[in-house]
């Protein structure tokens, strides 16, 4: 819609904030507001714990972000809808055991049916596409993928499907890959429309939303809880912090735990035939690597292409033509196809690569840390702290063993950073000399 061109100073520019299908003029907090809980950010983790607090009965809530709806991560990212955390299942199983492991992992599977209940209940307009996810596989190995696909099925009860590498290249055309695995479960959607949505059904429903409303100090020393913004405040029994990896510093208790790190996408051109040609499947796609490639068509016949990920804190100069490179890897055809959106996001992660779901003190909860595998699972640590505020629900217990361990300082970006190249590095051993 290209009306929104007009009004997109709001977000950063990308192919999502250009093709908005909801307008939002939320207001900023003015004055002293009264409501029982109070949501600080308006990512799918705050709006997915407002959405779980309405449908509970629990309306009274105000839904605050310093910048726009889904301006963060949750506006910006890949839109792949599926199961599983940011940690790998292989060490959550090593962690857990596979009975304990398997449950986790099964509540992100919910997660996703969840999202798929929601779009449709609440008629949400966010280009789903409900076709599942192709894990492709880089390296000529298939045992790799007989491991995986066993390995998912026997510890998780996850069933992921072979597709030889005569069945993928119907679906992918190009030499770079060699089979792969196929997760039916899952789909693809235009993020920010969905979380604009989301948010149109909260307000709906009586819940507050707030932009343009920076928390710039809280004071939880009493039973009523005061949340300060630049020009008013909100006066709560409840507070859920759900600022990703755009917190900042304003909650030290909590952004202490936080690494930001960024990611980035791009979208090309519209393509018309020449992308059925190349991408017939109507999956989405990622790959064997650590360091993945991942894509998907877009309805306007744009392929969107991300990867990489960065602790530095400044974005590649050169960044279109980062991904413009690994773009020509995968699809040499491309190599000059002209890119019209490039973007990045700052994802939130712990050190332990698991999501920070619990209670910090009395009536002080907080939602935080999904890291790059976010949009199921962050579903999933709404309902948690819905629950428990609404229903006195302990189920979020389960994440306390992970804990909110400081983030490194200013040695965690280089361990983040190292580690992602120490990974980089084994992908190209791989690939050289298998
Ligand atoms: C480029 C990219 C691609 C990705 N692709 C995928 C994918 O395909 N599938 C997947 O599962 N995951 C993906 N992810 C990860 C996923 O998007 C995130 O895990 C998820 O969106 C995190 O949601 P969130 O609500 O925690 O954080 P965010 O969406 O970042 O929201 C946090 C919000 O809090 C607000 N905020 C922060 N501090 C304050 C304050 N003091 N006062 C008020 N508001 C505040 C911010 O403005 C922001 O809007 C991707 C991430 C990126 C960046």
């Amino acid at each position: 819609m290209d009306f929104n061109r007009a009004v997109n100073v709001d977000y950063p520019p990308s192919y999502y904030a250009d093709t908005r299908k909801y307008i939002n003029d939320y207001p900023a907090v003015e004055g002293d507001i009264e409501v029982e809980t109070a949501i600080i950010g308006a990512g799918y983790a705050g709006i997915m714990t407002a959405l779980g607090l309405i449908e509970r009965g629990h309306t009274s809530i105000a839904l605050l972000d310093k910048n726009k709806i889904g301006w963060g991560c949750s506006g910006r990212n890949g839109g792949f809808v599926f199961g599983g955390y940011s940690l790998s299942p292989h060490a959550l199983v090593k962690q857990l055991g596979a009975a304990k492991a398997k449950e986790i992992y099964a509540l992100t599977s919910s997660a996703v049916e969840l999202i798929r209940k929601r779009i449709k209940q609440y008629q949400i307009d966010c280009d789903v596409v409900d076709k599942g996810v192709i894990w492709a596989n880089w390296f000529k190995d298939q045992k790799l993928l007989f491991d995986e696909q066993q390995f998912m099925r026997d510890k998780l009860d996850i069933h992921w499907q072979y597709l030889s590498p005569e069945e993928l290249s119907a679906q992918i055309v190009s030499e770079r890959y060699h089979g792969a695995l196929f997760e039916p479960d899952a789909m693809h959607f235009h993020p920010l429309n969905f979380a604009l949505g989301v948010t149109q059904t909260i307000a709906s429903k009586g819940g507050l939303v707030f932009q343009d409303s920076e928390v710039l100090h809280v004071d939880d020393s009493n039973s009523i809880k005061i949340v300060k913004t630049a020009n008013g405040r909100v006066l709560c029994k409840n507070i859920v912090f759900c600022g990703g990896g755009y917190m900042g510093k304003f909650y030290p208790r909590l952004c202490r735990t936080i690494l930001p790190v960024a990611t980035y996408v791009m979208t090309t051109e519209p393509l018309a035939e020449q992308l059925d040609e190349l991408l017939p499947s109507q999956a989405a796609v990622y790959d064997t690597r650590f360091a993945f490639d991942y894509y998907r068509r877009l309805k306007d016949h744009r392929l969107l292409w991300g990867g990489r990920i960065s602790a530095n804190t400044r974005t590649p100069a050169d960044l279109e033509n980062l991904l413009r490179k690994d773009l020509a890897r995968v699809f040499p055809q491309l190599a000059k196809v002209k890119v019209d959106y490039v973007w990045d996001g700052w994802m939130g992660y712990c050190r332990h690569q698991m999501p920070e779901i619990g209670q910090l003190s009395e009536n002080i909860w907080y939602n935080i840390a999904y890291g790059g595998h976010g949009v199921g699972p962050t579903t999933m640590g709404g309902e948690m702290i819905a629950s428990a505020i609404a229903e006195n629900d302990s189920s979020y217990k389960m994440f306390k063993r992970w804990g909110l361990p400081w983030n490194g300082g200013i040695f965690g970006p280089m361990a983040a950073q190292s580690q992602y190249w120490w990974f980089e590095w084994k992908d190209w051993l791989k690939e050289r000399f298998e």
